[in-house]
């Protein structure tokens, strides 16, 4: 068994977690954290952003 003084450190795990701003799952990546973004939130869905024509605003939606 290896003595533990020789064992590397653990790094400290991240004070805050950053959630996604949008899905409000937690983000790891340090440039998805930076924009409060998932890689999945960040470009817009085609299905979503196709959307012909004016649409009203929906409450509670941005
Ligand atoms: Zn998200």
């Amino acid at each position: 068994m290896p003595d533990p003084a020789l064992l590397p450190p653990i790094p400290p795990a991240p004070r805050t977690t950053v959630r996604c701003r949008r899905c409000g799952r937690p983000l790891h990546d340090p440039e998805s954290r930076i924009l409060r973004l998932g890689p999945e939130c960040r470009t817009p869905d085609p299905a979503s952003a196709a959307v012909p024509g004016d649409q009203d605003t929906l409450p509670g939606l941005e």
